[in-house]
């Protein structure tokens, strides 16, 4: 699953890029509003972690612009201001959780969890159809119920396919939900990944429609 961070102090935002990625995500790091925007316009975000005070423009305006447009990304505001004025304002324009820095990095991690569950429209950590489930928490999928690990790849996939059981899902926009910038990303690496989850979860689990991508059954 992908994040984009944005953060415009350095040690901090190195220090999160780390983390996040030693957590499974991969993680976009920008320093500035304006990039913020742009980076969002191109979308597969899983969630955002926004910093208020950045150059160029204001978290608040990204956050603004963003729901303006009608994206829906979940945001998570990370901010070192205690004003409570603040807080309010962000939530009101659509942020989906603050948290104050300094904070714990695992406490963040959870409010990334909760946000993206609320986001996929469930109370608790299982989402998916009865059949296939993932459990955020764990990262782990069920398979009527067997639990299986999935490496963080695997995972994001299954993710992305899993918020619209059903609905075809392209090579592109697969690449766009696992892989962050930077990341080399060989011809083949969706129908590797796909092959080797279909052996975990039964042939049936994620079917290819010619021509189109994949889907998983409603
Ligand atoms: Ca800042």
């Amino acid at each position: 699953m992908r994040v984009l961070l944005v953060e415009d102090d350095e040690m901090i935002g190195r220090s999160l890029k780390q983390a996040l990625e030693g957590a499974g995500w991969s993680a976009d790091w920008v320093r500035d509003g304006e990039l913020a925007q742009s980076a969002l316009g191109d979308g597969g975000y899983t969630c955002v972690l926004l910093d208020l005070g950045l150059p160029r423009q204001d978290g608040t305006d990204v956050l603004r612009r963003a729901r303006e447009r009608g994206d829906a990304t979940p945001v998570l505001v990370l901010t070192a201001r205690d004003g409570l004025d603040d807080r309010i304002n962000s939530l009101d324009l659509g942020a989906d959780d603050y948290l104050l820095k300094p904070f714990e990095f695992r406490e963040l991690l959870a409010r990334m969890r909760a946000v993206v569950r609320r986001r996929d429209g469930a109370a608790h950590s299982l989402v998916g159809s009865a059949a296939l489930q993932l459990d955020l928490t764990t990262r782990e999928v069920l398979v009527n119920g067997e639990r299986e690990a999935l490496t963080a790849r695997e995972f994001a996939l299954l993710h992305a396919l899993l918020e619209r059981p059903g609905a075809i899902l392209s090579r592109e926009q697969l690449e766009n939900r696992i892989y962050g910038w930077g990341e080399e990303v060989t011809s083949n690496a969706i129908d590797v990944l796909i092959h080797g989850m279909r052996r975990k979860l039964g042939a049936e689990s994620i079917r290819n429609v010619r021509g189109l991508g994949w889907r998983v059954a409603a």
